[in-house]
């Protein structure tokens, strides 16, 4: 089968023939329908080094935001309807640990002995014709088409477990949330805050095409530029806000989120780029919280799928054939996407 692979650090991926994977016990076969391609794809193949935190031993297939038909059961697989379409959950851990018992695999406690840190993050993901997951990693998405539910398995569940663990910061009436970075996770982030709480969402991205389809989702907007984090202040009337999100993850846009912060606020770092803050007892904001998440729990996932079914997500998709896999890896690297590209084998 074809397949989208990682071949060295510091290596663009490279579109190569692999076999067919096969399901070893209480795992299952899919039949790819639409495999995602992600920002941690490029830090993964362009920046993370041997031996580094974070950094995933090469070579795998890459794609860790998957949907597909399950084609064939492994050993003691029972409850998973063959020919049925499902979303996959990407983190695996070592399933035993108490962490993973929740269903929150991005925590597990036995990380340091594991070999990967999840489908197309160490082991062989769903950019190819078909990938092999855990069986209890999978979510039923219905009649709900596959190819549009690909991205909601890391650009709608990052968001939402950041959001899901902000909500107390946004419970009340005339809060406001701050999103920098409007790509595949941060539009999605838009819609979930604009479906799970009542506060005014302020948005902003270096890029008017990324505002404009914020606005679309009920966002006001703010361009970048010198006075930035004080239009956004003077957005919540001179409080600040009361949750920042923040996409990117440079240090200009963590301090810019830092600068909007309300009392009691939370700041939450999501975007890699390694980005730091300064904190010191005078300039930060009394009881406020910066803090970073990591993916979320595949009881999340179920949410995520409920909301997406019930029209609260609508992720914008770019479809990619396998022969231009390569090609919306380069959009994506180069700024140049609209929506999540998905690669539809
Ligand atoms: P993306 O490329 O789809 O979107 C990034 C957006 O940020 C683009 O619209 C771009 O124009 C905008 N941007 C870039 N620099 C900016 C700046 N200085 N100011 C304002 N906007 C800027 O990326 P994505 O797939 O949505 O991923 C976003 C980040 O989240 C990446 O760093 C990715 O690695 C990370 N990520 C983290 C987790 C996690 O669990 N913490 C999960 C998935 C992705
Ligand atoms: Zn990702
Ligand atoms: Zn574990």
């Amino acid at each position: 089968m074809r397949a989208v692979v990682f071949d060295n650090y510091g290596t663009f991926p490279s579109l190569a023939e692999v076999p067919r994977p096969r399901p070893g016990p209480g795992e299952v076969l899919l039949r790819v329908a639409g495999a995602g391609a992600c920002h941690s794809d490029v830090s993964v193949y362009r920046h993370f080094e041997e031996g580094q935190p974070g950094a995933q031993k090469p070579p795998f297939v890459l794609g860790h935001e998957n949907a597909g038909w399950v084609e064939e059961l492994g050993q003691g697989v029972t409850h998973v309807d063959v020919g049925g379409a499902y979303l996959v959950y990407g983190p695996v851990g070592c399933g035993h640990c108490r962490k993973c018992a929740r269903g929150q695999d991005t925590y597990c406690e036995n990380v340091a002995t594991m070999p990967y840190l999840a489908v197309g993050l160490g082991r062989n993901g769903g950019m190819a014709d078909y990938m092999v997951a855990p069986a209890h990693h999978l979510v039923p998405l219905g009649d709900a088409d596959p190819v549009l539910a690909a991205p909601l398995a890391d650009a709608g569940l990052t968001p939402y477990h950041a959001v899901k663990q902000a909500l107390p910061h946004l419970a009340g009436g005339g809060r406001h949330a701050l999103v920098i970075g409007l790509g595949g996770l941060g539009q999605i982030a838009v819609q979930i805050l604009t479906a799970l709480t009542g506060a005014t969402v302020i948005a902003t991205d270096t890029k008017p095409d990324a505002r404009a389809r914020a606005e679309r989702h009920g966002a006001r907007t703010v361009a970048p530029g010198e006075h930035q984090a004080e239009e956004i202040r003077e957005l919540t009337g001179g409080r600040g806000v009361d949750a920042a999100f923040d996409f990117v993850g440079v240090t200009p846009t963590i301090s810019t989120a830092a600068a909007t912060m309300a009392q009691g606020s939370r700041l939450t770092v999501v975007g890699i780029a390694g980005g730091t803050h300064e904190w010191s007892f005078f300039t930060s904001p009394y009881e406020s919280y910066v803090t970073s998440t990591y993916w979320g729990t595949v009881e999340d996932l179920w949410e995520v799928v409920d909301m997406f079914r019930a029209g609260q997500i609508a992720p914008e998709v770019e479809r990619y054939g396998m022969d231009d896999a390569l090609e919306a890896y380069r959009k994506l690297e180069a700024g140049e996407l609209s929506g999540r590209a998905v690669v539809v084998p």
